[in-house]
Order: C-alpha cells, then sequence, then structure tokens
C-alpha cells in the first residue's frame, strides 16, 4: 500500500479581485478570477505508524505545528478516517510567505488531496473543498484545480469557459502587508451593480482588459512602490500588471518566455526583490 507522496502546491494570482460586501462576522464578499501558477512549494507525505502530526518546513516565518495550516488539514483527514496512523508532512516553500500567492492554502489543499489517497478515503472534490474552506478560504480553489471565478469568501467555484495561458513575472518588494490590515483599512465603494465579467478569455490582451484589484486602494497610498513595479513591468513589455491578493507580490502578464525573463532578469539587476517566472497551470 501506498505509503507516501511528493505533490506539488502552485501559487495563485488574482487576475481580479471585487470586494462585494462584509459580512457582520468580519469576513468579506468577493468576485475573484483566480489562476494557478507554476511557482510550487513541494509537499511530502508520508504515514508513519507513530500517531501524531509532524509538520517540517525549515522556515523562521512558518509555523511547524499546530500553526501550520497544512497541519489542520492532516488532522481534519486523519479524524475522518479514524486510522492510528501518524503523518509525517515535509514542505519545502519555494512560494514566498504572506505575500498574497496563496502558499499557505496551496500547501493545505496538497495535504487534503494527497491524503484523501494515502488514507483511501474516497472523498469527492466537493467535500474535500467543505473541509477546506473551515481551513482557509482561497482552499477550495486549490483544490478545484483550475480557473476559476471564485465567490462568496472564495467558496463558490464556477470555472471559467476558456482562458489563454501566460507567461508570469512575480515580483515581491519583501514588505510587510499583513491581509488583516488590509481589509480592515478597505473602504468599500458604493456600487449600484458590478461590472459584468466575461467567463471566456481568447487571448492575454482580452485578459487584461478585465485586471483589477480593490485591495490595491489599500496598498498601494500606504506602499507606492507596488505602483512602480506595476509601470516597470509594463514598461519591460507586460500586456498588463496587477497586484496579487492582498499583496504585496505584483505580477505581469507576458505573452511569450523570452520577453518575460528578460523583464525578469532587467528588474533583478536593480533591486534586491523576489522574482520569479512562473507560467499558468
Ligand atoms: P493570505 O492572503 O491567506 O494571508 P498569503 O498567500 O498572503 O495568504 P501565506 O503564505 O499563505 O500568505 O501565509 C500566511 C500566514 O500563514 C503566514 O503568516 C504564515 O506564518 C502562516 N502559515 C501557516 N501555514 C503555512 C504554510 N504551510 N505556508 C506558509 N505560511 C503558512
Amino acid at each position: 500500500m501506498l505509503q507516501s507522496m511528493i505533490i506539488q502546491a502552485p501559487a495563485k494570482v488574482n487576475y481580479r479581485l471585487d470586494v462585494v460586501g462584509r459580512r457582520p462576522n468580519g469576513y468579506h464578499d468577493l468576485r475573484m478570477i483566480m489562476q494557478r501558477v507554476n511557482l510550487c512549494d513541494e509537499v511530502t507525505l508520508r504515514l508513519v505508524a507513530q500517531p501524531g502530526i509532524r509538520v517540517t518546513c525549515g522556515q523562521h516565518d512558518v509555523p511547524e505545528g499546530e500553526g501550520n495550516i497544512a497541519w489542520k488539514a492532516a488532522r481534519a483527514l486523519l479524524e475522518l478516517s479514524g486510522s492510528d496512523q501518524g503523518v509525517e508532512i515535509e514542505i519545502v516553500k519555494q512560494i514566498p510567505v504572506a505575500a498574497g500567492l496563496g502558499g499557505g492554502s496551496s500547501d493545505c489543499a496538497a495535504v487534503l488531496l494527497g491524503l484523501n489517497e494515502l488514507l483511501r478515503l474516497g472523498l469527492s472534490l466537493e467535500r474535500l473543498m467543505e473541509i477546506g474552506v473551515t481551513l482557509g478560504a482561497d482552499v477550495p480553489f486549490f483544490v478545484f484545480g483550475q480557473t476559476a471565478l471564485a465567490e462568496g469568501i472564495g467558496e463558490l467555484l464556477t470555472p471559467l469557459a476558456k482562458v489563454p495561458t501566460a507567461w508570469v513575472v512575480l515580483v515581491n518588494p519583501n514588505l510587510p502587508v499583513s491581509t488583516a490590515w488590509v481589509y480592515q483599512n478597505l473602504q468599500l465603494t458604493q456600487r449600484d451593480q458590478l461590472a459584468k465579467l466575461p467567463n471566456s478569455f481568447e487571448n492575454v490582451a482580452e485578459l487584461c482588459d478585465i485586471l483589477g484589484n480593490d485591495l490595491e486602494s489599500v496598498t498601494i497610498p500606504a506602499f507606492p512602490v507596488i505602483d512602480e513595479i506595476k509601470r516597470s513591468l509594463v514598461g519591460l513589455g507586460a500586456s498588463g500588471a496587477l497586484m496579487s491578493g492582498s499583496g504585496p507580490t505584483v505580477f505581469g502578464l507576458f505573452e511569450d518566455e523570452a520577453t518575460a525573463r528578460k523583464a525578469a532578469a532587467d528588474l533583478q539587476q536593480h533591486h534586491n526583490w523576489f522574482l520569479a517566472v512562473a507560467e499558468t497551470c
């Protein structure tokens, strides 16, 4: 019987993030278009005889015990299985932490999907998504596994009919931007109607027509460098650029690999930022 598994857990970017409303419990109703990109954490899962859950990561800003969202995923599935086995989870981070790229949520989804197989639970994707949303709002999207319109707090997912592949340059200026701070400082704009979004895009230029993130109204005034990065990416050939999630990572969308790699190399020469070139997946 299979006892271990290695899973690539991708990052995400938000092509669109509209904050639609605020709930009494502090959560926000969102409308997002979410896309996976192949900058991946590597998550290794092992079933072991010794009971308990052990997470190793070796990064000072990522908790290794119960505080790790991957630990919580393992506990949820172990409880459901009734198994007395233990689980070891080793995470090699490539996705910057607290960067708006969904790294923790993706690790969590990888554990849900992986342990569902290792423990032979046979849970449906829908069930895993239900468990996922109790752990983090972006987790259902990573379980879903395809480009999607995400509504509610992020758990109501609709696949897009057609999306072009794109090259993505990710730029993280390593600023301390907390998701909670961003939402606390967001002024909800009064809108009678949300602009309608297409669910089919023929090419990267069409995608760029809908790029938008309400959270930039909080982060850009506080950290103007986010806007400078967007302008630089467009100046270096990106068809469009936007902050992802609650930031601070900015991504540029490119139609071809060579231009994307050259843009990243140019930025890397002049700045001490995290830079990565990835493809949508
Ligand atoms: P969010 O927008 O949900 O805050 P993010 O993509 O900006 O997500 P993450 O990299 O997921 O940020 O990390 C958010 C916080 O979660 C960090 O402060 C980190 O300490 C904690 N955390 C818990 N588990 C993990 C994990 N497996 N990987 C990264 N961070 C984790």
